[in-house]
């Protein structure tokens, strides 16, 4: 766990990493393309992003974006239920609450990229036995498509349904413009409705990746997929090389909604060598 959250500051907005967990992942069970000998290759810079023993380290996190008039949570991590493949952390919401002046009551959007296990599983909390938004004063947004068209029934009883219940959900599309500074781009494949987001103020921009990567490995080599995730495995593959060819050789700053510290960083170098460059670098 990361005692003091990492921030990047886009002009005027500010975005705060809080880390849920990372955790190692026996990599043929979420990239299973991944071989020693891509290690090896990369290693110069992919080293942070896997164990020694080549697990691929997975950070499951928060980003909340602060605009002069919005504090909005993307994505709410695992959460405790013991049905989920992987265990979040009881502790995080404390944590989420402490990163943010006003704490959870200050927040008021919420944005899910997709609505898989590990970006929804804080957005209800049990409070006496029911099930309740975490985040009272919130509206969650949610793409309709991937409402519509995604398979949440993992997640639908315990994470989807209270908040429609509460009346608190409001499905956009997937190029919804959230703020003057903040928008969602569509980034279909991993599921029907992914979406990305970005920040653009005084001139800066920044990407929010969502699952269109899941380890930096894949700026190198976006034909890696995470197959046994990824709804539609080709069109994802599709997706990330575009979303990869519009942010090469830019001042963008992608922030890896999947990647340990340093999180963001830079797409560099030609299209055959190309390589995440930290932004700490
Ligand atoms: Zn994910």
């Amino acid at each position: 766990m990361t005692a003091i959250p990492l921030t990047w500051r886009i002009g005027d907005v500010l975005v705060m990493r809080v880390e849920e967990r990372i955790h190692g992942v026996p990599r043929e069970t979420l990239v299973p393309g991944i071989t020693d000998a891509h290690l090896a290759e990369h290693a110069d810079w992919v080293s942070p992003f896997f164990s020694r023993s080549g697990r691929l380290l997975l950070s499951v996190h928060t980003f909340v974006v602060f605009d002069a008039e919005h504090t909005i949570v993307v994505d709410t991590c695992a959460g405790v239920d013991p049905a989920r493949p992987l265990p979040g952390d009881p502790e995080f919401l404390e944590r989420l609450s402490s990163a943010i002046d006003g704490g959870l009551g200050a927040v008021d959007t919420v944005l899910c990229t997709h609505l898989h296990f590990d970006h929804v599983g804080w957005n209800t909390c049990i409070v006496d036995g029911d099930r309740v938004p975490t985040f009272p004063n919130a509206r969650y947004l949610f793409a309709r498509v991937e409402l519509e068209s995604a398979d949440t029934s993992s997640v639908h009883e315990p994470s989807i349904a209270p908040l429609l219940d509460a009346g608190v959900v409001e499905l956009v599309e997937t190029d919804h413009i959230l703020t003057s500074n903040i928008r969602l781009i569509p980034t279909p494949g991993h599921s029907p409705g992914h979406v990305s987001v970005a920040i653009e103020s005084q001139g800066e921009r920044a990407v929010i990746t969502g699952d269109v990567m899941h380890t930096p490995l894949q700026v190198a080599i976006p034909e890696l997929t995470a197959s046994p995730f990824d709804a539609d495995p080709k069109r994802a593959s599709a997706t990330r090389k575009s979303f990869l060819d519009a942010n090469a050789e830019t001042q963008c700053l992608l922030l890896g909604t999947h990647f340990p510290p340093p999180t963001a960083g830079y797409v560099r170098g030609p299209r055959a060598r190309r390589r995440f460059v930290s932004s700490e670098d």
